[in-house]
């Protein structure tokens, strides 16, 4: 640290992302990214995209706004683009919190509690249920902006559409933010709702089932008021925050139905494999909605399998510490991947017993 950083940043401490080893091929499983590439048309994009980028992207990102609003029924004026999601996330909390707290469970994407951080806002943690569940009531009287994964990180686990409606209309003192960055995988997503609530937000990412984590591009989803909120901060920032060929990318992504929904579908089905493998060898799974598994052995330990798998060329996710320490999140890949990481994980939980 230079004699110069803010004070305001002397203690930052960083999100760690998972890591993205560059040495041996590793069957990498641990950032929750899809193991398909992106759709032929929005490669075809980026690269005619390519070619004009001696200009700036137009900074109101209309078609892009306009193809994504369609897509998901909603008005152009409701969404906004952004760098990825984690971008919207931060401009929620730099826009919402920091005079009242933000809210959000123990157990949840770690970003939240750095964004918090980072903007100097006070948070508080509320404790998953004993299945790891979100329970909406805890959330009822949250006196702060409330964060919520659906499904939720790592856990997988889903709330209804009613639920996460009743913690909506509970909060109407504060924004509600709803991070939807797996509501592909089996869920049902609340954008819907911004019509009658002015105090929900909603994030989605194009990095888990779109496969384009790398061209970095998500969006929030809110009543008008709620954007232009947002909008002051993205042109306060950069107006130019998703580059040219990331927005054409997005675009042709969209466009191209078919084979989003062949992705999903496959990644749901090998979900449904794996999981059912795990639970053979002695693993207990939450109910996963999304594209990775919480999953913990009967007898072998969180820091062990972790250290197995890897010896085995197998990258996962563990978060060590409290109730997570013996869980593993394994990203779902393909299912001749899972088929190959069920025999090794077999293999270790037989040795180890
Ligand atoms: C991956 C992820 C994001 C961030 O997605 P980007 O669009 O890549 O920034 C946000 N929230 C959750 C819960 C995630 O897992």
């Amino acid at each position: 640290m230079s004699r110069f950083l803010s004070e305001k940043y002397q203690k930052l401490s960083p999100y760690v992302p998972g890591e993205q080893p560059r040495d041996r091929g590793y069957i990498k499983l641990n950032t929750n990214e899809s193991p398909f590439p992106p759709s032929e048309k929005a490669i075809r994009g980026a690269r005619e995209a390519a070619e004009r980028l001696m200009l700036y992207p137009d900074p109101e990102y209309k078609l892009l706004r306009e193809a994504f609003a369609k897509d998901i029924g909603v008005k152009p004026s409701q969404v906004i683009p952004a760098n990825g999601s984690d971008e919207i996330l931060d401009m929620a909390f730099a826009a919402y919190c920091g005079d009242s707290p933000a809210v959000f469970p123990d157990i949840t994407y770690g970003f939240y509690r750095v964004f918090a951080n980072k903007r100097g806002a006070p948070f508080r943690e509320i404790p998953l249920g004993g299945g790891f569940e979100v329970v909406p009531a805890d959330y009822f009287a949250a006196e702060g902006t409330v964060f919520l994964a659906n499904p939720n990180a790592p856990t997988g686990k889903l709330l209804s559409l009613k639920d996460i409606e009743s913690v909506v209309a509970a909060n109407t003192q504060n924004v509600v933010v709803i991070d939807e960055a797996y509501i592909d995988f089996g869920g049902e997503s609340c954008v819907g709702l911004i019509n009658e609530y002015e105090n929900l937000l909603v994030t989605r990412t194009f990095s888990k089932s779109r496969s384009m984590a790398g061209a970095r591009l998500g969006f929030g989803i809110a009543c008008e008021s709620l954007i232009q909120d947002l909008e002051t901060l993205r042109r306060s920032t950069n107006p130019y925050n998703v580059n040219a060929m990331t927005a054409a990318a997005g675009i042709c992504s969209i466009a191209d139905r078919e084979y989003f929904d062949s992705c999903r579908a496959e990644i749901i089905r090998a979900r449904g494999e794996f999981t059912a493998e795990l639970k053979n060898m002695g693993f207990s799974c939450t109910d996963s909605k999304a594209n990775f598994v919480f999953a913990k052995h009967k007898s072998v330990g969180g820091g062990e399998l972790y250290e197995k798998l890897r010896a085995n060329g197998v990258l996962v996710r563990r978060f060590p510490g409290g109730r997570t320490e013996d869980h593993l999140r394994i990203t779902i890949g393909t299912s001749e991947t899972m088929r190959a990481v069920a025999g090794i994980l077999k293999r270790i939980t037989e040795e180890t017993k």
